[in-house]
């Protein structure tokens, strides 16, 4: 008999004279209820255990961890919560499960014992929720796109490109580490270390993707992005996904607006599908927020923040607008930020960031026209000559969500600036060309898929939001 999934099972309109359930053990009680979970849902589907008719050696090997399968009526549950459950009449162990091995007994555990556990996490309320909110978010980017005529494009993830020049880049070698080609010198030629070319995984798409856009118009990628970031912050990952668009004729306040219509519609495109993992997330929160004192809570719960992104517009506001306030913050050193900022080209760090948008603002904030110095080479210089069409899109609880830009559609600048920045003109020639045969305004931006995931399911560690974190302490699976 083929097996109906549970949230089928529980969504059913009608009482069923047999079904079949296959999944994995919660918990048994009373030697008479599993609680069944098969990942279709957060909610356990119960089953009734006919105990007097069931052998003792198949009752003690339903332990938490086993995988079973149960045939028996669908029959209107009594117990509160759930609106149906199966009276077994015949049931299988399909896997055991060593109840004092298994890790994952239903107890609350730590997040880092659980990162510790990986590919046993998943099993778990809490990460079943967040896996399925990624999943259904991550589908949401590609309707998003697809729905307005964006072309999906992958970009190449072995390339010779740093589109950030931020140093973060792994270096992808061809050859064996013992033999490795040597420069005069005799120190290792890492210039020749991909069957006799330079590269390293890539930290940004935008480059590629940029040249696909001034062909195609609109284009998106959405792909495995890495960064060696050899630090451990809860919003940083060394190996992390990132959506891209990038659009031909558009300037930076389209961009703007793309952003932010966007990102209002992948939460509410989750918010719709995701309705029950994302209040058991919620929940969660709340309990978490009850052990906090009373000052540090949040005054929202997980969805009235998921709201009110939805409902109002993100506030835009220069650069050099954001300095001001947060030069006119009272200085407190009591405090446990100094939020000041006396100089104009500094960038801001993410306390400064958070502070704008948590206590200043209240609300999403897209920062604008950054100092040129502190972004990257490829951006569009303002008139003014000092500052770029850039604009970071911060979110509370979170920082930068968003890095985007106006790209510098002028040839003459914009090898001028690289010059400046010492960056080869040679090794970018391909780049370049965009900018050699039917230049035109164009612009993109990068979203980091994992800071988003943290927003919706209310998460405040990136380690937590992906299935297998890359981070300097996470890396043996
Ligand atoms: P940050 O200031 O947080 O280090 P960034 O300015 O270096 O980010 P960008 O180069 O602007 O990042 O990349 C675009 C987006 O990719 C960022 O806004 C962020 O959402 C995401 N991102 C960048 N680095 C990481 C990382 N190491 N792990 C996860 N997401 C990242
Ligand atoms: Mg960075
Ligand atoms: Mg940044
Ligand atoms: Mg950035």
């Amino acid at each position: 008999m083929k097996h109906t999934k549970v949230k089928d099972l529980l969504n059913s309109t009608k009482t069923l004279h047999e079904v079949n359930a296959k999944g994995w053990v919660r918990t048994f009680r009373n030697n008479q209820f599993i609680a069944l979970n098969d990942g279709s849902t957060i909610h356990n589907i119960q089953c009734v255990v006919d105990f007097e008719n069931t052998p003792e050696e198949t009752l003690k090997r339903i332990t938490t961890g086993a995988a079973v399968s149960v045939t028996g009526e669908l029959v209107e549950s009594k117990g509160a919560g759930q609106k149906f459950e199966i009276q077994v009449k015949k049931l299988e162990i399909l896997g055991d499960s060593d109840a004092e091995k298994f890790p994952m007994q239903p107890k609350k555990h730590s997040l880092e014992f659980l990162r510790a556990n990986a590919h046993l996490r998943v099993r778990t309320n809490a990460f079943g929720a967040i896996m399925r909110v990624r999943s259904v978010l991550s589908f949401a980017v590609h309707n998003y796109f697809q729905e307005r005529g964006f072309v999906y494009v992958n970009t190449p993830v072995i390339t010779g490109a740093d589109a950030e020049g931020a140093g973060e880049m792994f270096q992808v070698t061809s050859l064996p580490l013992d033999n490795l080609p040597k420069n005069e010198e005799g120190t290792i030629d890492y210039s020749k270390d991909f069957f006799g070319k330079h590269t390293n995984l890539t930290v940004s798409g935008q480059l590629e993707g940029e040249t696909f856009a001034m062909a195609l118009g609109q284009i998106y990628t959405f792909g495995p992005t890495f960064r060696a970031e050899n630090s451990n912050t809860s919003r940083h990952l060394a190996e992390f996904w990132m959506i891209e668009p990038e659009v031909a004729f558009n300037n930076l306040d389209d961009n703007m607006d793309l952003a932010e219509d966007f990102i209002q519609y992948v939460i509410k495109y989750t918010m719709d599908k995701c309705q029950d993992d994302l209040k058991f997330l919620e929940g969660r929160l709340l309990e978490e927020e009850k052990s906090k004192p009373q000052a540090e809570r949040s005054e929202m719960s997980l969805l009235e923040k998921l709201n009110f992104v939805l409902e109002n517009n993100f506030k835009r506001v220069s650069y050099t607008e954001a300095i001001d306030i947060l030069r006119d913050s009272t200085p407190n050193k009591k405090k446990k930020f100094q939020y000041i900022i006396n100089e104009w080209g500094a960038d801001l760090q993410s306390e400064h960031e958070r502070y704008l948008v948590e206590k200043h603002f209240k609300c999403p904030v897209i920062l604008f026209d950054y100092p040129a110095n502190i972004k990257a080479f490829y951006m569009r210089l303002n008139e003014d000559g000092k500052t770029v069409r850039a604009m970071d899109i911060l979110f509370p609880g979170i920082g930068e969500i968003v890095g985007g830009s106006q790209r510098e559609e002028r040839y003459d600048v914009l090898v001028e600036k690289m010059k400046a920045l010492g960056i080869d003109e040679e090794e970018l020639w391909w780049y370049l060309d965009t900018r050699r045969f039917g230049s035109a305004v164009h612009s993109g931006f990068g979203l980091g898929f994992e800071r988003l995931v943290l927003f919706v399911t209310g998460m405040t560690n990136i380690r937590d939001v992906i299935p297998f974190p890359r981070t300097p302490m996470n890396a043996e699976f």
